[in-house]
């Protein structure tokens, strides 16, 4: 800054060094205001467990203690299912699909106005930049509100012929990498559906979750039609398992979603099941070799690539491969990388240590299979957990790298020579939730499209989402549907 004003000041003198790099531009967080501890939200009412347990929360890019969260054991789960119960049984089975859409309008209203609350929430407590959380995340909550009260009094024309009906009690545990948006994403529906829930919200970041809570209560929400339990793994499994429970939807790996449909065999309780993928980005040779790249880099570094659709392997086609993976390194090194609060930064905090960990020992995997790792020159906060944006090229399909969901910035490049070898690697893989074509040719769309075993194909483009789409998976990465008319007939008995 200071050459540029030299030689401002002195048009005749060649500036020597031109400094362009951004100054820092924080978002305040005065306006967030995090409380000390949070109890559980059952039957409308803020409390406290019985056992006295309370779990710490903190901000992964300065590893502060932000706040200390109930930890609820199977006694308040229990407490939870039989609260959702008698909400359903006394006020929502009885309340019409025009009331039910007021609530779900007042609730995305509410979002909307207490957009930057949420926004700096988000942030702090999940690492993600505040671009993503106030352009993507928080805009698509209230997306997913307001699409459904559209819906929830207009269930019969939804589904002509039938007599949709709601299930019940849904038990709904969703992960930490769009805390908000996972939550909007399960609660709209099956509100809509004139369903009542117990919500479980992942370990590392409740808070988001809690504050909906709070919006919840603002909108009167009867009580008792949503809970909000907070703990591990173990209240996530109190809360499936429990006998109460009509429908199990959860959102995170595929491992954990396996054990979950093991406990549900036999028990007649609907389940759907959002897990884990292992995205092919598919670039052919007349595709806009910037327009992909730009693409590419949304598609994995996107959210530090905790996204369970990222693109993580680049197949791209052999003859602009060299091209292509210059262009992706050069733009890569632009990558701002840090504070998740300034409004510049494109890369934020990893979510956990534990998550760093798994990032790191895989990465470390692919280095000792023989791929060329490039990871951009850029200085990374002391405290917080971070991980550069990283590229694997010299991939082989057998590595790790090449078939394991790493949930971090982690692109591994692949080469193909004719669309069908495409097709084939991009399908050699035992998840199906995303893919990405790039090419000139609308014709060339449709059939690799038509081809590819994945719930979702995105075309000259990546990542988009929009509450009127039906989003899944199909092999390991789970089934069922969410969002669109799909979405809301996972809460509904359409026999
Ligand atoms: P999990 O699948 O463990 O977490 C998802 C949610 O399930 C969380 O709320 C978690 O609680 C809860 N949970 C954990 N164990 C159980 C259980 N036995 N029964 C019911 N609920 C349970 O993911 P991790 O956080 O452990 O991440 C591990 C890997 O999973 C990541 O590296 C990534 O590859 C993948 N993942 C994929 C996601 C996706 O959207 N596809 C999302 C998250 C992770 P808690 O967080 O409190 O443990």
């Amino acid at each position: 800054m200071a050459d540029e004003i030299t030689a401002a000041a002195d048009p005749g003198r060649a500036p020597a060094r031109l400094d362009w790099s951004y100054a820092p531009a924080p978002e305040a967080t005065d306006h967030a205001k995090v409380r000390e501890s949070y109890g559980l939200l059952i039957g409308g009412k803020w409390v406290a467990p019985p056992s006295g347990s309370y779990f710490k929360t903190i901000n992964p890019a300065t590893e502060e203690v932000l706040a200390s969260v109930a930890e609820a054991a199977e006694e308040d789960v229990d407490a939870a299912v039989r609260a959702a119960r008698a909400a359903y049984a006394r006020t929502w089975s009885k309340t019409s699909g025009a009331e039910r859409a007021k609530y779900l309008y007042r609730i995305a209203r509410i979002l909307q106005e207490r957009a930057r609350e949420f926004a700096v929430l988000e942030t702090m407590n999940g690492g993600k930049p505040i671009k993503e959380s106030r352009d993507v995340d928080v805009p698509l909550a209230a997306a997913h509100f307001f699409y459904h009260a559209g819906w929830a009094d207009k269930l019969d024309y939804a589904f002509p012929g039938r007599k949709p009906r709601p299930l019940g009690v849904a038990a709904q545990v969703i992960p930490w990498n769009f805390p908000l948006l996972m939550a909007a994403w399960k609660l709209a529906p099956a509100l809509a559906a004139g369903n009542t829930v117990v919500l479980k919200p992942a370990e590392t970041t409740p808070l988001t979750a809690l504050l909906l809570g709070e919006v919840l209560q603002q909108a009167e929400l009867p009580p008792g039609v949503v809970n909000i339990v907070t703990g591990a793994g173990q209240t996530g499994a109190a809360l499936v398992a429990h006998p109460g429970v009509d429908k199990v939807a959860f959102t995170g790996s595929t491992e954990v979603g396996k054990a979950i449909q093991r406990t549900l065999a036999g028990s007649g309780k609907r389940l759907t099941l959002e897990l884990g993928g292992k995205a092919a980005n598919i670039v052919l040779d007349d595709a806009p070799v910037d327009q992909a790249v730009e693409g590419v880099v949304n598609g994995i570094y996107f959210n530090q690539g905790h996204v369970c659709c990222a693109g993580s392997r680049l197949l791209v086609q052999e003859s602009i491969a060299e091209l292509l993976v210059a262009k992706l390194k050069r733009r890569m090194a632009t990558l701002r990388v840090g504070d998740p609060l300034d409004k510049n930064t494109d890369v934020g905090a990893i979510n956990s240590r534990a998550q760093l960990d798994r990032i790191t020992e895989l990465v470390a995997s692919g280095e000792a299979d023989g791929a060329e790792v490039y990871q951009p020159p850029c200085e990374l906060p002391e405290r917080g957990f971070w991980f550069r944006p990283t590229v694997f090229t010299g991939v082989a399909q057998s590595y790790r790298i090449a078939q394991e969901e790493i949930f971090g910035p982690v692109l591994s490049v692949l080469t193909f020579r004719t669309p069908d070898e495409a097709v084939q690697k991009a399908n050699n893989t035992p998840y199906g939730l995303s893919a990405g074509v790039w090419t000139d040719k609308g014709s060339r769309i449709l059939d690799l499209a038509s081809r590819l075993r994945a719930g979702v194909v995105w075309a000259n483009t990546f990542n988009r989402f929009d509450p009127t789409s039906p989003f899944g998976g199909y092999k390991e990465s789970g089934f069922g549907r969410e969002g669109g008319r799909h979405g809301l007939a996972a809460y509904l008995d359409l026999t």
